[in-house]
């Protein structure tokens, strides 16, 4: 399939990108190079820089385009905060943007990086596609908002699409990996430790009404989360929006994620309490029934798998 891949210069988007690659599609990155990377778009994908506002069309419209895996994206919680319409200019405008310009080049598929924070404080653990869908934050909000969209233009134009709501993305694929100037995710950060690059880790709170009172999230190796979007390409279906949640199903405690770290590293990676940090909801983990049985997808890579692998990452320099 010739694929459009926007956000392909960032950590998830370059890593999908080269899984695609291998699986013999062409890609076209579209990437603003806002937070991405231009040396992580991989060798045998072509590059555009530019936003999707002003070149999705330009880059779709007669290339004969299959289908669009669309990552762009502002993704910073906290930011969202602070900047909220930054985020609905960013993930909603710029989505409808390229929504827009498929329509109008006939593109027929998408797949699109949705979120856990589309649910928001969940009622009951695993997190079901059919809970509410109430989210605590801009980010969540924006994305449910294209999530919403994206069954629009396939309820009214035709396009067939499919919406993984990721849990907690985390590891590498070789030379692809997570690299933010900001970092705010707990296993990159905890392995910045590990690598000198940091003192210690803050565990923000550890009086959540959990088994060791810090907060559980359900991590899934990036390498994985590829697999389902090449089996989400396959079943994206005209007029059809579908939605899946991505996660292994069970849950890591900060404090079991840091103990994951320690084990691989070899490093003692001290680590102190600190204050809650705001909007963190004490348990997230996914059911992943759907996916798995609708497309086959099952994960093979556990934590340790994860923390091993952007732990290699991190160490490449
Ligand atoms: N976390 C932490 N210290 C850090 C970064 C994160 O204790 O320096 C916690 C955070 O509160 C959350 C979990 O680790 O409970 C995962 O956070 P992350 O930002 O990686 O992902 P999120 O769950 O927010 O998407």
């Amino acid at each position: 399939m010739r694929l459009l891949v926007t956000g392909g210069a960032g950590y998830i988007g370059s890593v999908v990108s080269d899984q695609l690659l291998g699986a013999g599609h062409e890609v076209v990155v579209l990437d603003d190079l806002s937070t991405g990377h231009r040396d992580a778009v991989p060798a045998g994908a072509r590059l555009v820089v530019g936003t999707l506002r002003d070149l999705a069309f330009e880059v779709l419209d007669g290339a004969g385009f299959d289908a669009v895996l669309h990552f762009a994206a502002k993704s910073l919680v906290g930011e969202s905060v602070e900047r909220p319409g930054l985020y609905w200019d960013k993930n909603l405008g710029e989505s409808l943007a390229l929504l827009d310009a498929m329509r109008r080049a006939g593109v027929p598929r998408i797949v699109f990086s949705s979120t856990a924070a589309t649910y928001g404080e969940p009622e009951s653990s695993p997190i079901l596609e059919t809970d509410p869908t109430r989210p605590t934050n801009p980010y969540g909000a924006s994305k449910l908002a294209i999530d919403t969209a994206l069954a629009e233009h396939a309820r009214l134009h035709g396009i067939g699409g499919v919406s993984l709501r990721y849990f907690n993305v985390a590891g590498a694929h070789g030379p692809f990996g997570e690299r933010h100037t900001t970092e705010t995710h707990l296993i990159p950060i905890v392995l910045q430790v590990a690598a000198g690059h940091r003192e210690k880790v803050f565990m923000y709170g550890d009086d959540y009404p959990t088994p060791d009172g810090t907060c559980v999230r359900d991590y899934i190796h990036v390498i994985d989360l590829g697999v389902a979007h090449l089996l989400a390409l396959e079943a994206c279906e005209p007029g059809s929006h579908k939605i899946f949640n991505l996660g292994n199903g069970s849950g890591f405690s900060v404090r079991e994620v840091i103990d994951v770290c320690r084990q691989v590293t070899g490093h003692p990676i001290p680590a102190e309490v600190g204050p809650r940090r705001a909007g963190d909801p004490a348990v997230l983990v996914a059911s992943s029934e759907r996916i798995r049985s609708e497309l086959g997808w099952k994960p093979e890579r556990d934590l340790r798998a994860m923390v091993a692998d952007a732990w290699a990452f991190a160490r490449r320099g």
